[in-house]
Order: structure tokens, then sequence, then C-alpha cells
């Protein structure tokens, strides 16, 4: 029996999930321990935390930065319920470059993920402060895991990972798509197969990562053959405040029109665009279902606009994948939104894809098939749970 603490950084969020994995072969089930989120860590923010005793804590935070909110969240879990031990430790890396994963971190993964930091300056950063951090205050002896977002889609073949750059420019600055949500993608293929039921290795899907995030991978027999992100987490699906596909002239045009600096052009494709820049109102896809009902046409732009880049990447990576067993929706968006699911489908009827308007509307936030029986491609919907497959990703290293 062996305590595993998953933590799981964003740009300024800490997830964590403490677990208690019972010994293999034994009648015992896995038991979650404790869990919770620190939120806008730099800033005035939250930290909520459950335990298993049912202690909880909700509370307006300071935090510093993301090795404070890892001191803080280990401070609790030391004192919560008497003090839980911690045997091991998972941690989500968004960017491993060329690393295949999951491993375990010593002095040369913890480099790589440094030197991969330029490539995902928002998020190995966060995630490295808190390898630290853990260390720090569990010492070395506490073996420590990454399961990267970017080994999902490390077997890419060569004409879908590389831009039609010169190669010598490309390798020299190592411009090329890696992809990320990999352990999204990954969980979602995982998960769909068992559903099928099918063996993994034998499947054809097409995953769908609806979040403020959103990505899409095609992926034959468990790997990603092509995936919508790229270099960053910016090309590909409309997505809550990202452009995603866009003319590569657009960015320099905007700058020499607005005189603005390549940093704020990058900041604006990141951060004003996507749904909120289409629709001038909001990011999150509830809002704008709610605005387009009352009438507002940017909304509804948005959501189409939405819906259509999506369905248009289905019809790509079926062409991509030779057909595709299934479609797989995830994420807060693909999960939770039966009219943005039946939307993006709306224009898949040619290939066979049907959706079942009962089963559709009732698959929220649970797995479901809501395809119409027999139909394929067949249509999933998998709540992603990244936190377990790290947690599963640990206890393989340190077994
Ligand atoms: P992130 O990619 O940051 O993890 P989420 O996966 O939570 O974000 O996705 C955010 C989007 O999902 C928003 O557009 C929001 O409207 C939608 N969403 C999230 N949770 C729900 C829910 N329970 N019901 C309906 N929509 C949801």
């Amino acid at each position: 029996m062996i305590d595993v603490l998953a933590v799981n950084c964003g740009s300024s969020t800490i997830k964590f999930r403490l677990v208690r994995v019972p010994a293999p072969g034994g009648d015992d089930r896995e038991m979650m321990l404790a869990s919770g989120t620190v939120e806008t860590v730099g800033r005035s923010g939250r930290a909520v935390f459950f335990s298993a005793g049912n202690t909880s804590v909700d509370r307006p935070v300071e935090v510093a930065d993301h090795a404070d909110g890892l001191e803080r969240v280990l401070d609790w879990l030391g004192s919560v319920d008497g003090g839980y031990s911690i045997d091991a430790v998972g941690h989500r890396i968004v960017h491993g470059g060329d690393l295949a994963g999951p491993l375990l971190i010593d002095g040369r993964i913890e480099k790589a993920i440094s030197e991969s930091a330029p490539l995902a300056p928002l998020h190995n950063p966060p995630a490295l402060a808190a390898i630290r951090a853990t260390r720090r205050r569990l010492g070395r002896r506490i073996p420590m895991s990454a399961s990267f977002d970017t080994s999902f889609h490390l077997a890419l073949p060569e004409h879908a990972r590389r831009y039609a750059l010169p190669v010598e420019l490309a390798d020299a600055h190592q411009i090329r798509r890696y992809g990320f949500h990999g352990l999204a993608h990954r969980w979602m293929t995982e998960r769909a197969a068992e559903l099928m039921p099918a063996r993994v290795d034998q499947t054809k899907l097409i995953t769908l990562q609806l979040g403020n995030g959103c990505s899409m991978a095609a992926v034959a027999g468990g790997r990603s053959i092509d995936t919508s992100m790229g270099a960053t987490p910016l090309e590909g699906l409309i997505m809550g405040t990202r452009c995603g596909d866009l003319d590569p002239a657009v960015p320099a045009m905007i700058a020499r029109k607005e005189r603005s600096s390549l940093d704020e052009v990058d900041r604006l494709l990141n951060h004003r665009s996507g749904l909120l820049g289409l629709s001038g109102r909001s990011n999150d896809v509830r809002q704008l279902l709610d605005a387009e009902a009352n009438g507002d046409d940017r909304a509804a732009l948005a959501i189409d606009a939405f819906c259509y880049r999506a369905c248009k990447y289905v019809g790509a990576y079926l062409a991509a994948l030779g057909g595709a067993d299934a479609l797989v929706f995830g994420g807060g968006i693909g999960e939770n939104q039966p009219i943005i699911r039946k939307r993006i489908c709306e224009g898949l009827q040619w290939f066979g894809i049907t959706l079942d308007d009962g089963r559709n509307e009732a698959a929220v936030a649970v797995e479901a098939e809501i395809s119409v029986n027999a139909t394929a491609p067949a249509a999933y919907v998998v709540p992603v749970d990244e936190m377990s497959l790290i947690i599963r990703d640990t206890v393989s290293l340190v077994a």
C-alpha cells in the first residue's frame, strides 16, 4: 500500500490529489485521502481543500508563487486527519520536449524540463518550482515522477509533425508540432476502448478535448498520429481566448497596422481572441449560449465558428485515419454541453455519425455512448481524469 500525491500545476493554479493505492493482487480498493485546488497563484486567491476525514478548507489566500502554494498544500496534508505521510509524488508536466514518459525525476529529467521551459513559459517553470519545493520538503528519498502532456504525441509521423519551414532552421530552434493535452487524449483513448469494448491497439479514434483550451487528436492503435495543437497550444481549434488556426501572415499584419510589438500580438492571440474575441462578451460557452438564446448575434457567431472548426477537423482526421471507430468528447465543454456536441456533429452526418438526442442530452459529466446504435463512427462522452493517470504512472514507476 502506498500513498501517492498527484500535482497538476496550471499557469495560475495548483491542483492536487492524495490517493492510497493498494498493493497489487489484494482485495483493497484505491482510496482518495485528500484533494484540492489553490487558485490564482501570484495574486489574491482561494485555497479549497478536502480530506477523507471530512475536514474541508475554503479560504482566501495570498500565495506568492507555485513553490509557496505547494508548501501550503504539504503543510495542510501534514496536519489534517493526524497528518498524512506521502510515499511518492507524480507531477504533470506540460512540455517534455522529446522525452517519452512517464519518467522518474532525477537531475537529468529536471534539466530537460527546464530546457523545455522556453517552449511552455507559463507551465514548465511552475511545475519545476513545484518539483523543487516538494523535494525540499519531503527529501530526496521520496520518488517523484513526471507525466508529460507531449509524450502521447511523440510518435507523430514526420509528415504530420513538421511545418513546411526550412528544415535546418526548424531543427535549430526545435520548431515542430509537439501537441498538448496528451494526458487527456490518452485517458479518452483508453476509456473509450474499454466502453466500446475493443483492444486499444485495434481502435481508430478521434478525441476532442474541449475546455478553455481545446485540442483534437487522431489516434490509431492507441498512438496519436496527428493533433491540432502544434509548437505551442495556440494552434488548431477555436478556444476560450485563443484564436487557433490563423493565416501566418496575420500576426505581422496586426503588428504593423496597430503598431504593436510581437509580444503584444502574442498576448492578443492568446488572451483576447477565440470565443471571447469573436463574441466580445465571454470565453465561457455557458454565457454565450444564454446570450445567443437572447438574440446576441455575436455570441451565435462565436459558437457557430467554434463548432464549424471542430467539425472541419473531424473531417480532416477521418481522412488521416482512413475512417474512425468513434469520436470521443471530453473537457468542460465536451463533457457538459450536449448542444455543442450536437452542433459539431450536425456537419458529420454525411460520414454516418449520428447522435441519439436522448442519449446525448442525458450524458452530462458521465461516461456514455451518445450515438445511434450500431452507427460507425460511434460517439462517446468520457469525462477526463488526468489525476488518475498521473497516479497510475507514478505507481507504475515506483512499484
Ligand atoms: P480548462 O480547459 O481551463 O480546464 P474547463 O475544462 O473547465 O476549462 O472548460 C471550460 C469550458 O467548459 C467553459 O466554456 C464552460 O462553459 C464549460 N463548462 C465547464 N463546466 C461546465 C458545466 N458543469 N456545465 C456546462 N459547461 C461547463
